[in-house]
């Protein structure tokens, strides 16, 4: 069953689009949620973990959702550092 838009209900939906801040110093920059980046999260000596955002977007009505590709493992990594603040 192909997903349909929100807005519009179009079937019209271009998927997996890159999401992109501006072009700084030639360099081009994914837009990325962080976790684990707050003081005291848990992540002893662990780097902050950042995921790109993908777009999704209707090719009708030009409705974009934001969403990531890997929920599951970054809501067990919220869980963990919950836990251990
Ligand atoms: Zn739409």
């Amino acid at each position: 069953m192909p997903a349909l838009c929100d807005r519009c209900g179009s079937d019209k939906l271009i998927e997996d689009a890159k999401v992109e801040d501006h072009i700084t110093a030639g360099r081009r920059v994914a837009l990325e949620v962080m976790i684990g980046h707050q003081k005291g999260s848990g992540m002893r000596g662990d780097k902050p973990v950042r995921v790109p955002i993908k777009a999704r977007i209707c090719g009708e009505c030009g409705f974009t959702e934001l969403y990531v590709s890997e929920p599951a493992r970054l809501w067990r990594l919220a869980q963990k550092i919950n836990r251990a603040g």
